[in-house]
């Protein structure tokens, strides 16, 4: 049985740090009332659930709060905060708790990924020349193969188009086909639109390691490369 953790004399270091960083966070409004709990996919997990995090945080159980790999399994899907009556927001809070943990100790999955997007422009490390050949080679295809999509325009780095369009790097490297359909819609509705080539990768593991600056890096160069060689006025994010 594990003993009772000593409460006196704690103060709330992180719950102040949270709140400096997350005003909004509202985390001394929380009722207990356990309705984050109810529709947490997390709870359990780890002897932890989101109303028994947050009465943490306000008592000051920094430590046990530092260590816990809970903050590993909160998917961040949010659903918590969207039905808290005091909107509490136990996502944010659990991206401080991952920002506090020492870079090299977080999950190795997560952390390759959020590198790996760094240095290659998308978490799956698709060389430019591979992602730009494999669309038009799955572009041709359809071209070739459907009538009703002789015309259909696929590219990457058309400079001017309207749209500039991110992709998730798993569908170039293990399912192509997987591409097409968003192509197809966005041929039916005319749209103008292109892939860019640099941080075209769509998805953000940067986020889910909580390392503000490398998420900070990839979307600073994927906007420098649409404002000033694509100059697509709308960026959509497909992730
Ligand atoms: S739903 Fe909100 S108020 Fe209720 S226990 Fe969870 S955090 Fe506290
Ligand atoms: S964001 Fe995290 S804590 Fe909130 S419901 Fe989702 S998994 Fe649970």
């Amino acid at each position: 049985m594990s003993l009772p953790i000593e409460i006196n004399d704690m103060e709330p270091e992180f719950k102040a740090l949270v709140l400096d960083r997350v005003p909004t966070a509202n985390l001394d409004l929380c009722l207990t009332c356990g309705t984050c709990t109810a529709g947490c996919p997390a709870s359990e997990l780890f002897e932890m659930d989101p109303r028994k995090l947050v009465r943490m945080v306000v008592l000051g159980l920094d430590e046990e709060i530092a260590k816990t790999p809970w903050a590993w399994v909160c998917t961040m899907c949010t659903r918590c905060v969207n039905a808290c009556p005091m909107k509490v927001d136990i996502p944010k809070l659990v991206y401080n708790m991952r920002a506090g943990w020492p870079r090299e100790k977080r999950p190795k999955g997560i952390l390759g990924s959020c590198d790996m997007h760094i240095r290659a422009g998308n978490a799956m490390g698709v060389p430019t020349e591979d992602f730009i050949w494999t669309v038009e080679d799955v572009a041709e295809e359809i071209q070739m193969t459907d009538p009703r999509f002789k015309d259909m325009q696929v590219s990457v780095d058309r400079p001017g188009a309207y749209y500039a369009i991110n992709q998730n790097s798993r569908e170039p490297v293990t399912e192509p086909d997987e591409l097409a359909p968003l192509w197809k819609i966005l041929h039916a509705v005319g749209a103008d639109w292109t892939y860019p080539s640099v941080m075209w990768g769509g998805e953000n593991y940067c986020l889910f390691l909580a390392d503000d600056e490398g998420w900070r890096y990839i979307l600073e160069e994927f906007v420098y490369h649409i404002d000033n060689t694509l100059k697509c006025p709308v960026v959509v994010n497909t992730e």
